[in-house]
């Protein structure tokens, strides 16, 4: 039996997702092959990755002065490649908003100078800076935040505004769960492993001007220009990671898009939200307008409850609802591919849980 299993990565696929790889496993089509023993050079491989391109384009309706990269190294590379392909001054601005975005700023500092526009670590990352906007660098090469805070939670509701200063932003934990507008960005940067797909394969979405910069060292996998003027094929892609991603994009496509992704993820976040600010024992360690609809941290202000929940829930076929060692207590992830029926029956645990144990 398949569990409801609320890991911040890697996390569920859609069971549509996975029972068509499945009866496509052996054979693809009419090639006679798997996908995953493919050349990358064959007709039919290519097929794919364009068809893979061409629905994630139409799905987050990116604009043509876009380009989409298949790439490896998970986001935690992005960290190091961003600096490397955008530095002309040596400057780059940061809002730390948490573990990731801090793992970023140290691999920039390797490469140029980071300026801490904000951070939020007084109050354990629980929520999302204020910004005063004359602490901007006007001459950054780039403006770094981590979109969806995965471990604490917190979500940016509304983006700086750095002007002709490029945003890169972290969308691991929520590219594809709602619609954004590509054209505020400069780089979007997600490994798949959380809304997209298997571990493994990272997308990126660079403008094109940003392309063909990279420090004269940058070692060939690691320039963007490569990566681009090869269309993600100067060497292996990880290909069958990006054949589950045209799979994922389809499966969206098929509930209406990002925009229907919006609305259900609103409704499985505000069932637990609500279910949260309601109850005596659980409690939500973000408020407001900072709130999440991927990651929901929780906790019950007790560690032995908190763990007596863990272990019954997991035995309830809950699984992987422990948080993260810096937050303590609980952490539901609800990306896409969780269904209504998940949070619906785990809200319905908690409050049996509760019940029980008042
Ligand atoms: C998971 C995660 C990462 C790390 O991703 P890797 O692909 O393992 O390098 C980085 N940023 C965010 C926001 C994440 O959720």
């Amino acid at each position: 039996m398949r569990v409801y299993n609320f890991s911040a990565g890697p996390a569920m696929l859609p069971e549509e997702v996975l029972k068509k790889a499945a009866a496509e496993l052996v054979e693809y089509g009419e090639t006679g092959q798997s996908v995953m023993e493919m050349s990358h050079r064959s007709k039919e491989y290519d097929a794919i990755i364009k068809a893979t391109e061409k629905t994630l384009r139409d799905v987050m309706s990116i604009p043509d002065n876009y380009k989409v990269l298949f790439l490896q190294g998970g986001a935690s590379l992005q960290f190091a490649m961003v600096p490397l392909n955008l530095m002309k001054t040596g400057k780059a601005d940061f809002v730390v908003t948490g573990q990731w975005a801090k793992k970023a700023l140290e691999q920039a500092q390797k490469y140029c100078e980071c300026n801490v526009v904000a951070t939020s670590k007084d109050k354990t990352f629980s929520y999302i800076p204020e910004l005063d906007k004359s602490k901007f660098n006007p001459n950054a090469d780039y403006f770094h935040i981590c979109e969806n805070n995965t471990i604490y939670g917190t979500k940016w509701s509304e983006l700086p505004d750095t002007g002709n200063v490029p945003l890169v932003s972290d969308m691991s934990s929520c590219i594809l769960s709602e619609p954004v507008d590509v054209s505020k960005y400069g780089i979007i940067f997600a490994g798949a492993q959380k809304n997209m797909g298997p571990a493994g394969l990272t997308v990126v979405i660079i403008r094109e001007d940003l392309v063909g910069n990279a420090q004269e060292k940058t070692p060939i996998m690691l320039d963007y220009k490569t990566q681009v003027d090869n269309e993600s094929l100067y060497n292996t892609p990880p290909t069958y990671g990006i054949y589950i991603l045209k799979l994922v994009l389809e499966w969206i496509q098929s509930k209406g898009g990002l925009t229907a992704m919006k609305e259900i993820n609103t409704k499985k976040a505000g069932l637990l939200y609500d279910f949260l600010d309601n109850s005596k024992m659980f409690s939500a360690t973000v408020f407001g307008k900072d709130r999440s609809l991927m990651n929901i941290p929780f906790v019950t202000g007790n560690d032995e409850l908190d763990s007596k929940f863990v272990a019954e829930a997991k035995k309830a076929g809950f699984i992987n609802l422990k948080g993260h060692r810096s937050v303590g207590g609980m952490r539901a992830s609800i990306y896409n591919a969780m269904p209504v029926e998940g949070v619906e029956k785990l809200v319905e645990f908690m409050g049996k849980f509760e019940s029980e144990n008042a």
